[in-house]
C-alpha cells in the first residue's frame, strides 16, 4: 500500500486523537466495512482508506469524503475488530470545522449552525412558532404532573410535510386518552445530527437547553417521533448525568394497541413495506414494535424489502447529510424506493422524519407519484382509529 512508505505526520495524528478519533488503532484493513457501506452501491468510497490515512496523519480535511458517512451504523456492526468508524469520521469533521474548511457539498451543513444557535432548529424558523402545528388541536402545554412529554422534533414542528405526522400523532394520543403535553418554544433541536457534523459546542448548548427545560417542567417520560431524538435523549444526554424515560412512538403506540387502549376499527387494504430507520434499528435494536403495529392493522399486507432489519439500506439522511445535496445517481433513497416497488408495495412506511424527507424527495425526482406513497407509521394508524 502506498501509504506504508510515508512517514507518519505526528502532529496531524495528535490532532485527530485530540478530536476523539483515536479509534483506528485496532483496524487491520480487512475491508469488511467497505463491503457493507451503502456508498458502494452508488460510487467508490472507502472508510477503510480514511481509517488508514488517519492512522498516518494523512487525512485531507478538505476532501468531500470525510463528509460522506451517513453514520448508518452498518460497518461498526460488522467490523471484526470493534473499530468505531463513526467516531473517527466525526473527529475528522471536528478537525475540518476547527480550521473552517468545508467542501461545497458540506456547506449547507455548516449553514444550519446559525439557525440552531439562534432559534434552536436547523430549518431557519422562528422559535416562537414551534408549537404552531398544534393550533386547533387539543394539545396542552406540558406542565408539572403531565404524564408524557410528546417531543415532536424540529421537522415535525416546522416542515409542512412532517407537520401532518405531528398532527396525526396528536389525534392518536387524544383518541387513546393519553395525558400528554408539548413544550413548544421551550424545546430545542435534540442536537444529534449537528453533533455528527463535528459541531460539538452547538450540540452541548442544545442539550443543556433541553435538559433545563425538561427539569424545569418536571418531565419524566418523553415520547419521541424521531429516532434521532431517541438516540440522543436515551444514549447521549446521560453524559450530562441526567436520566429520562425515553420511548419511541412505535413502542408507545404498539403497547397502547396491545393493551386495548387504542382500537383499530377501520381497514387499510393495501400492500405496505416497512423501512427500518438506522437510528431505530441498527443503533437501538427496535425492529419488532413497528412491524407488530402494522400487523395489527386490519386489511394491511406487510411485504418485506430485500434489505431489512439490521441490513436495512440507509435513506442517506443521517450524519447531517439530510442538509447536504447528494447528486442524482448517488441517492440511497432512490434505491430504497425501487426496493419497495420490487417488494410489491404501494406504500413505503417508516418511522423517522429524515427518512420521510429523503423518500419524498426521491418520489418526486423519480416521478413515482403513481407508484408509491410515503407514510409515517402514525399516519396509517390515524387512518384506522
Ligand atoms: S471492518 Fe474494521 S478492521 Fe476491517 S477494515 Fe474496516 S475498520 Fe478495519
Ligand atoms: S457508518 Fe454506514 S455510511 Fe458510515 S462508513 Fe460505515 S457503512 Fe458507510
Amino acid at each position: 500500500m502506498e501509504t506504508d512508505a510515508i512517514a507518519p505526520f505526528f502532529e496531524v495524528i495528535e490532532e485527530i486523537k485530540a478530536a476523539g478519533g483515536d479509534v483506528y488503532k485496532f483496524c487491520y484493513q480487512c475491508g469488511k466495512c467497505d463491503a457493507v457501506c451503502p456508498w458502494n452501491n452508488v460510487r467508490n468510497f472507502s472508510i477503510r482508506k480514511i481509517i488508514r490515512e488517519a492512522a498516518f496523519g494523512l487525512t485531507e480535511i478538505e476532501s468531500e469524503d470525510i463528509w460522506r458517512c451517513t453514520t448508518c451504523g452498518n460497518c461498526p456492526e460488522k467490523c471484526p475488530r470493534g473499530v468505531k468508524q463513526i467516531d473517527l469520521g466525526v473527529s475528522l469533521r471536528k478537525l475540518a470545522s476547527t480550521y473552517d474548511v468545508f467542501p461545497a457539498s458540506a456547506r449547507p451543513a455548516r449553514a444550519v449552525r446559525g439557525s440552531l444557535t439562534t432559534e434552536g432548529n436547523p430549518l431557519n424558523e422562528a422559535r416562537a412558532k414551534r408549537a404552531d402545528w398544534a393550533k386547533d388541536l387539543s394539545v396542552k402545554p406540558f406542565a408539572e404532573g403531565t404524564e408524557v412529554l410528546f417531543f415532536g422534533c424540529c421537522y415535525l414542528s416546522y416542515d409542512p410535510r412532517m407537520k401532518k405526522v405531528a398532527q396525526a400523532t396528536a389525534r392518536i394520543l387524544n383518541k387513546a386518552g393519553v395525558d400528554f403535553g408539548i413544550l413548544g418554544s421551550s424545546e430545542s433541536c435534540c442536537g444529534e445530527s449537528i453533533r455528527k457534523t463535528g459541531a460539538e459546542d452547538i450540540y452541548k448548548g442544545l442539550a443543556r437547553e433541553n435538559i433545563k427545560a425538561f427539569i424545569d417542567h418536571g418531565v419524566r417520560k418523553i415520547v419521541v417521533s424521531s429516532p434521532h431524538c431517541y438516540e440522543t435523549f436515551k444514549n447521549e444526554y446521560s453524559d450530562f448525568m441526567v436520566h429520562f424515560e425515553v420511548v419511541h412512538m412505535t413502542q408507545f403506540l404498539s403497547e397502547l394497541i396491545r393493551d386495548g387502549k387504542l382500537e383499530l376499527t377501520g381497514t387499510y387494504d393495501r400492500p405496505v413495506t416497512y423501512h427500518d430507520p438506522c437510528y431505530l434499528g441498527r443503533h437501538n435494536d427496535i425492529y419488532d414494535a413497528p412491524r407488530e403495529m402494522l400487523q395489527q392493522v386490519p386489511g394491511l399486507t406487510l411485504r418485506e424489502m430485500a434489505d431489512v432489519r439490521n441490513n436495512s439500506l440507509c435513506c442517506g439522511g443521517g450524519g447531517g447529510r439530510v442538509w447536504m445535496d447528494t447528486p442524482k445517481g448517488e441517492r440511497f433513497s432512490d434505491l430504497r424506493l425501487d426496493q419497495a416497488r420490487d417488494a410489491g408495495a404501494e406504500v413505503l412506511v417508516t418511522a423517522c422524519p429524515y427518512c420521510i424527507t429523503m423518500f419524498e424527495d426521491s418520489r418526486l425526482n423519480l416521478e413515482y407519484e403513481d407508484v408509491l406513497e410515503i407514510k409515517d407509521i402514525t399516519e396509517i394508524i390515524a387512518e384506522v382509529i
